[in-house]
């Protein structure tokens, strides 16, 4: 079993998944998820020239030559109605927000004045027309497009979608997901300590991986390296969008994960890629189902989430940007690399005068969780590789964490 390689593993992946249907959600619930419509503004915003400062609403002709003393006829409020119109000589005090009265055509903040008696103001500063002004639809005009279709919904995006009243929100429909652990040695969460045993670390950590993409996944629990066991649970498995095997997908005489699969009509479409860790990874299409045999070792199996489920994930929830981000780093330490295989290294990120450093986070082991738990990035080492000097640029997928840093950034 050699396998695809990655590259060839991921767009065989891409090209079965398919994006889900819509469904329309409370906005209250749409962070995270994907415009499966464009949205219009329904209004114009603002829905009238208003003032971009506390201050007065003038004529610019009358300040040519300021200071000029203009007589104050109204004081309008932010939700209020201008009641007069402006002539030579006269203004109004004016709220951030508020309509521009007719007759005006700029205002002068409150700063650059000075209150005098009876109703009368000295305006101390000239102004161009249209100064401090905000214009009619400037932010948005009836009809437009505001948001696309494809739009990932930010909180940016959520105050949007409240601007144009949008209570509800169509969104493609998020994939259910099941999870199903499988062997012998392994011991649940819930079950008393045993010396022999495994403790199921996989369920909880794809668990973690898909809740981290804004989806709860349904736990199957743990199945035994007995085909009619496995073979019940994996029934159950294949009424889900997507389900996850962990476990059994090597050639050991135990290893019952593939016949049974195959047995239950799923098509496997790959067994094998070309990457450490994560070496037996495979994926097959059943009719209702997408499933992903993934490799017992728990450091492949997150790995492995990474490469090829978290896109697929994210392409049913019509995500347009589905891989992690990269970054270019320096890498601190040599690390050496033999197999024909692209090889994943978890490593941590530290600035050095501007430059990231990426460092190896300690024993790669497949099965040293430990080493992926403080990981920030897996750095990619390509399958032709020599090895890979200390000092070298490396590129390093950055992983969930990585968007927050312990100091601000400057005196700023
Ligand atoms: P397998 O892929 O079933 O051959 O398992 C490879 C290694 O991963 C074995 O040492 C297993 O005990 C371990 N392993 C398998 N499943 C899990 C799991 N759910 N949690 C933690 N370790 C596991
Ligand atoms: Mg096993």
């Amino acid at each position: 079993m050699s396998g695809l390689t990655v590259a060839a593993a991921q767009r065989c992946v891409i090209a079965a998944m398919k994006r889900l249907g819509a469904e329309s959600v409370p906005l209250q619930q749409a962070l995270g998820r994907v415009l499966a419509e464009d949205v219009r503004a329904n209004r114009d915003q603002p829905p009238y020239d208003v003032s971009a400062m506390d201050g007065f609403a003038i004529r610019s002709a009358d300040v040519a030559s300021a200071p000029a003393v203009l007589e104050v006829v109204e004081d309008i409020k932010a939700g209020d109605m201008p009641q007069k119109v402006l002539a030579a000589g006269q203004c109004a005090r004016i709220m951030t927000g508020a309509p521009v009265p007719h007759g005006a055509d700029a205002v002068i903040r409150g700063e650059d004045t000075q209150a005098l008696t009876e109703g009368r103001v000295q305006i101390d500063v000239s102004v161009k027309s249209r100064n401090d002004i905000r214009d009619r639809g400037e932010s948005m005009r009836t009809g437009e497009v505001v948001l696309p279709a494809g739009t990932e919904i930010t909180p940016g995006v959520v105050g949007m979608l409240a601007m144009v009243k949008a209570a509800q929100v169509p969104v493609y429909r998020q994939p259910r997901v099941a999870i199903l652990s499988t062997g012998d040695e392994l011991e649940g969460l819930d079950e008393p300590i045993d010396a022999n045993k495994i403790p199921d670390a996989n369920s909880y950590a794809l668990m973690a991986q898909v809740q981290a993409l804004g989806i709860q996944p349904v736990l199957l629990g743990i199945a035994r390296d007995d085909p009619d066991h496995l073979r019940g649970l994996l029934q159950r498995g294949l009424q889900f969008d997507v389900l996850l095997v962990s476990g059994g997908t090597s050639v050991g005489v135990h290893d019952y994960v593939r016949p049974t699969l195959e047995a239950l009509g799923v098509q496997m479409q790959f067994w094998g890629v070309a990457m450490k860790p994560g070496h037996p990874m495979a994926f097959g299409v059943a009719p209702l189902t997408w499933v992903f045999g993934i490799p017992g070792n728990p450091v492949s199996s997150m790995v492995c989430f990474e490469e090829f489920i978290g896109p697929a994930l994210r392409r049913a929830m019509g995500h347009q940007n589905i891989y992690r981000r990269t970054v270019t780093a320096k890498l601190a330490r040599d690390v050496k690399h033999k197999h024909r295989r692209t090889e994943f290294v978890r490593v941590m990120l530290a600035r050095d005068e501007g430059a990231l450093v990426a460092t190896p986070t300690g024993d790669q082991g497949s099965g040293i969780l430990r080493s992926m738990a403080m990981a920030e990035g897996l750095m990619v080492v390509p399958a032709s590789s020599q090895g890979v000097a200390a000092g070298a640029e490396v590129t390093v997928q950055l992983l969930d964490g990585t968007a927050y840093q312990g100091e601000a950034g400057g005196e700023w």
